[in-house]
């Protein structure tokens, strides 16, 4: 018999009807054998709808009393899918984050989970019963009800699966597990059946929006197996994040090609090249709390250099307004700014033990004539900043070039 974990998202339980076809799945499953719980979302569009509805009363809502408000969206689903499984005749029991003991701490609509008390749990599995819990909250050690930042049932799900020792957490969503790359841009992104959790990192902070950052850290950290799924599909083995020795046989050198529309660049120009100046110029940046992504800094000529680097496009006027300060500071001679960057990356934990993935990268893009204007790398991911107006052919030319249309590549 296994423990299995399945997390349903706000899709998966929108109505009345898609909450029963919920149910109908987590009753197969708990028919052929296995232990059961459910972490649900509220009802697809509910938690923006308590959003707006809290700013209509407060614009600037307090914090504690908007988790009081936003995490009753997921105690409505539990009830309800308890409810549906009532119906069917399987034994179900509902707990809100709170019930169940899910203790964080007390940062407000972005709380951490310190413990889980898992014995009321255990003990309703071993009674016979699917255990119902709400995602996305918990509560801290006064007794405050806090959320988990949105999307943060997915790492109610991996900490739960993680608690009890699960030996699978399941993450049900409208789509069918995690692809080469975003399907709508390239029609021929073909799905995978195994990401690494590295890989899976860099593929999501990169856009491929499937699951919360922070669950898959999660999940990596405490060995939790998470597959990703569809609750709309009969049987489909979805994408299994595992560990890069499970996988190795089989790995390609490249997994996926991720992408990221909304960058912007900086560059302030002929600052004096001395020692600090990096400092100088990304510590005020740091200090209000804006990320900084890709960094050049140029070679130097006449004792003065250029500097460039990247954030994401809604901070860019905040970010020029502080380089502008900093100009006067340092004796800079000009800045410039360009906000229509994209970001594109080839990913992949096989490019550790290949060479030459990069200058392929760099070719495909020289044919099409893509300029790119500025480049990273780490072990497994090579990242280029290039003009947005190119994004999509970037990708398309990408993926074809590393072959990822074709199965077993
Ligand atoms: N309902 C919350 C949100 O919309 C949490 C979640 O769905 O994961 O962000
Ligand atoms: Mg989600």
């Amino acid at each position: 018999m296994a423990l299995i974990v399945q997390k349903y998202g706000g899709t998966s339980v929108g109505n009345p009807e898609r909450i029963k076809n919920v149910a109908r799945r987590v009753a197969a499953a708990q028919a052929a054998g296995d232990q059961i719980v459910v972490v649900v979302s509220a009802m697809s569009g509910e938690t923006n709808r308590l959003i707006a509805l809290a700013k209509e009363v407060q614009a600037n809502p307090d914090p504690r009393e908007l988790d009081v408000i936003v995490s009753t969206g997921e105690q409505v689903t539990i009830g309800l899918l308890c409810m549906a499984l009532l119906e069917m005749g399987v034994k179900a029991r509902s707990y809100t984050g709170g019930q169940v003991r899910i203790l964080t701490d007390n940062s407000f609509t972005k709380a951490r989970i310190l413990k889980i008390d898992e014995d009321r749990m255990r003990r309703d599995l071993e009674s016979g019963h699917v255990v119902v819990v709400a995602g996305f909250q918990g509560v801290d050690d006064a007794g405050n009800i806090t959320t988990l930042g949105r999307g943060g049932s997915d790492t109610t799900g991996v900490a739960l699966a993680a608690a009890l020792r699960a030996d699978e957490c399941q993450i049900y969503t409208d789509v069918d597990g995690v692809y080469t790359t975003d399907p709508r841009i390239v029609p021929e992104a073909r799905k995978l059946d195994r990401i690494t959790f590295e890989e899976m990192l860099e593929m999501a902070s990169l856009g491929s929006k499937v699951l919360q950052i922070r669950s898959v850290e999660f999940a990596g950290k405490y060995k939790v197996r998470l597959r990703v799924l569809s609750s709309f599909q009969e049987g489909g083995e979805g994408t299994l994040i595992t560990f890069e020795d499970d996988i190795k046989m089989e790995q390609p050198i490249i997994s996926g090609i991720a992408f990221n529309r909304d960058e912007a660049k900086l560059t302030v120009l002929g600052v004096p090249d001395r020692p600090g100046i990096a400092y100088q110029i990304l510590g005020p940046v740091a200090e209000a709390n804006i990320d900084v992504d890709m960094i050049i800094q140029n070679v130097s000529h006449d004792g003065t250099t250029d500097f460039s680097f990247t954030v994401n496009r809604n901070e860019f006027d905040r970010a020029t307004k502080i380089l502008e300060d900093v100009k006067a500071h340092v004796g800079a001679r000009e800045i410039r700014g360009d906000r229509s960057m994209a970001k594109v990356s080839v990913v992949g934990v096989g490019m550790r033990s290949h060479v030459g993935i990069a200058s392929k990268m760099f070719r495909t893009l020289a044919e099409e004539g893509i300029n790119i204007q500025m480049i990273s790398t780490s072990e497994i991911k090579i990242s280029v900043a290039i003009d947005e107006k190119y994004l999509e052919l970037a990708v398309r030319v990408l993926h074809k070039a590393f072959e990822l249309d074709q199965v077993g590549a």
